[in-house]
């Protein structure tokens, strides 16, 4: 079960980076992708193999980096729930909840820290910075205290105090940006330069969380019986788990792991406030332009800009899938409805996905022999309010 991790590949411009150094964006800008030994990693990772193995992200060691001794707190192998009330509700035969609430921190983000926290141990760093709305910051901090690392966070001053708590917590240290997080992610650039021995890890600027993230695609396909659903659908802010899950899907066919080559239509869905991918998939745009004056209260949603934009259009197209835009009332309706049938405390990023599945039925765009996964991405328990719902 050791790592096949081989090289890097430059989205754009395919040109190869060295995997044994720490990388941000290849010269050229581009985003770099972490490329595996495939053929060989299939010989190992089979479905019959991974009957045995520990119930996080790490079972799929072969194509993570970093496997021989990651920096983990259990993350991953989350439940994905059957929601027989939502589906009904909907108009759906089956719909399911990947719940990643469960994660360390609350939130999916883990998933991505727990990776690129152990490549950036792993080959040197001692610091690290990012820019984050939330739970990337909070995430970002409990696994640097894991692996000995020093955190700054750059957020939005209007970040929720729940965030700024558990990640001053965890011994970050906090910066309050007067902006939005592209504001937030300029500041990190400018302190990386100034200061030598930092290592950036925002958004895709690094390889390594979009390996952590792509196993959401491993586990709902081995969830399921390596048979994907018709229908993924995610909440988009960077883009990660989008771009992951489609990356795992091309990799998992590679290692013969799916039952067919029938891919699942991947669902972009971002708040009718900040709304940038779902302009540029409307427009037929190859690329996304910056949302002026972004506001949702999901905080993770509020990404007037993305880096990989080119990427998660690229995965929506080829999938033949599409890209929707929520209205803040609409989420905290969904994540109330899902509180109340499920049981679960979504983020309002979470309820975005019921809502949109919502308007994706009644509109036909699913119909309702599909199957059909919402992932919600966070728990309710950090956000100070729901719009429209009183609290004594
Ligand atoms: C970061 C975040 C998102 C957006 O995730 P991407 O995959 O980067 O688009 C969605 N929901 C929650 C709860 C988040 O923290
Ligand atoms: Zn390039």
């Amino acid at each position: 079960m050791a790592s096949t991790l081989e090289w890097l590949e430059c989205s754009r411009c395919r040109s190869a980076s060295d995997a044994r150094a720490l990388q941000g964006l290849c010269r050229c800008g581009g985003v770099l992708l972490a490329r595996y030994r495939l053929d060989e990693a299939a010989r190992s990772l089979t479905r019959e193999s991974l009957g045995g193995r520990p119930p996080t992200l790490w079972r799929y060691a072969e194509v993570l980096p970093g496997s021989a001794q990651p920096v983990s707190l259990g993350e991953g192998w989350t439940p994905l729930l059957e929601a027989r009330f939502l589906a009904a509700s909907v108009g759906v035969d089956q719909l399911w909840i990947k719940e990643e609430s469960l994660n360390p921190t609350g939130s999916f983000k883990a998933r991505g820290m727990s990776t690129a926290v152990t490549m950036a141990r792993a080959l040197g760093a001692k610091r690290i910075a990012l820019p984050s709305a939330g739970n990337a910051g909070s995430a970002a901090a409990a696994y640097a205290a894991v692996a000995g690392l020093a955190v700054e966070l750059f957020l939005p001053a209007d970040t929720p105090a729940p965030f700024r708590l558990e990640a001053a917590a965890y011994g970050a240290t906090l910066h309050l940006v007067d902006g939005d997080i592209v504001d937030c992610g300029m500041r990190v650039r400018a302190h990386v330069d100034s200061a030598p021995g930092w290592v950036d890890l925002s958004t895709l600027r690094e390889p390594y969380r979009l390996e952590g993230k792509k196993t959401i695609g491993y586990e709902i396909a081995e969830q399921m019986g390596w048979d994907l659903p018709e229908v993924l659908i995610f909440p988009t802010g960077g883009g990660t788990g989008l771009v992951g899950v489609w990356k795992a899907i091309e990799e998992m066919e590679q290692l013969r792991l799916l039952q067919n080559r029938r891919r699942p239509r991947m669902v972009a869905v971002q708040a009718e406030g900040c709304a940038p991918i779902v302009r540029a998939f409307r427009e037929g745009a190859p690329a996304a332009t910056r949302w002026i004056d972004p506001h949702t209260y999901a905080s993770g949603l509020r990404v007037p800009a993305a880096i990989g934009d080119q990427l998660i259009l690229e995965a929506i197209r080829e999938s033949k899938g599409t890209a929707i835009a929520v209205s803040d009332e609409e989420m905290a309706a969904a994540q109330l409805e899902m509180a109340r049938g499920e049981g679960i405390f979504a983020a309002p990023e979470g309820g975005a996905t019921l809502a949109a599945a919502r308007k994706l039925v009644a509109d036909g765009w699913i119909r309702a022999a599909e199957r059909v996964v919402l992932l919600n991405t966070g728990t309710g328990l950090k956000y100070p309010r729901i719009p429209g719902l009183r609290v004594p």
